[in-house]
């Protein structure tokens, strides 16, 4: 479905993925864990156009789509719910979901697929006239989510959902992420909550310093010794 192979990445002088081959599969889960600066972020901005490759390619189902400008790669399928959200906080919750929709022209689908944000969501549902700057982290989390699904993409690609919400509400965005899967989305799950992360995936990731230091099933992953120590604080 998604592929990365050895992908170079440099900032000026940074080398800040220094060979990484990743797989995602159709359908599936996949997370990428690791400490700050180890290279998660950089990886899904490569992904979607937005830092130029040193060196590799990245191939989406039969397309390499390395070189590609982002707006190109978002109309192929691919939806990036960024860290820190990039919502319009002064434009409301309906019109925040619909620039989701900035690139489709099929209406029926489009009012379809805010049928189903509201579903994920009903909260976005009942707060559809409020502006966006007026909810909670965890609810503008939810608007992000909800707008990616505007975008009718294929793979969803997840830079830290978790990061500064509620407990509560994590658990939420976590069983939508997982709805998203079993309703045949692909998805990619950069966090820094490996818990979370290896609970919800069926692969996982874990990259250092820009390198992939230990790859395999989750669960066998959550029981690796080195995981527990410095991931899981175990
Ligand atoms: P975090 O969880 O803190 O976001 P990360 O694993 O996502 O970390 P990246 O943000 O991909 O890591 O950063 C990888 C490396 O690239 C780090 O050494 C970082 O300092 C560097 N880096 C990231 N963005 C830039 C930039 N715009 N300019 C220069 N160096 C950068």
């Amino acid at each position: 479905m998604l592929s990365l192979k050895n992908l170079v990445v440099h900032y000026g002088g940074v080398e800040a993925l220094k060979d990484i081959s990743i797989q995602a599969e159709k359908g599936s889960i996949t997370a990428l864990i690791g400490s700050n600066g180890a290279g998660k972020s950089t990886c899904l901005r490569a992904i979607s156009g937005l830092v130029p490759l040193t060196s590799g390619e990245i191939w989406f189902e039969d397309k390499r789509i390395d070189g590609m400008v982002p707006e190109k790669i978002v109309r192929l399928g691919i939806a990036h719910v960024p860290e820190g959200k990039r919502l319009f906080l002064q434009m409301s919750v309906l019109d925040n979901l619909l620039t989701g929709a900035i690139l489709r022209k099929d209406r029926a689908g489009i009012e379809e697929d805010l049928k189903k944000a509201f579903k994920y969501f009903p909260i976005l549902s009942q707060r559809r006239r409020q502006l966006a700057g007026k909810l909670s982290g965890g609810e503008q989390q939810m608007l992000a989510f909800g707008r990616a699904l505007l975008s009718n993409p294929k793979l969803f690609i997840f830079d830290e959902p978790s990061l500064g919400i509620a407990p509560i509400i994590v658990r939420e965005i976590g069983e939508r992420i997982r709805q998203l899967a079993d309703e045949g989305y692909t998805i990619i799950l950069v966090e820094q909550n490996a818990i979370m992360a290896l609970e919800l995936a069926r692969k996982a990731y874990v990259l250092e310093t820009g390198r992939v230091a230990l790859e395999g099933d989750a669960k066998q992953l959550k029981n690796n010794e080195h995981v527990k120590k410095i991931y899981l604080g175990i």
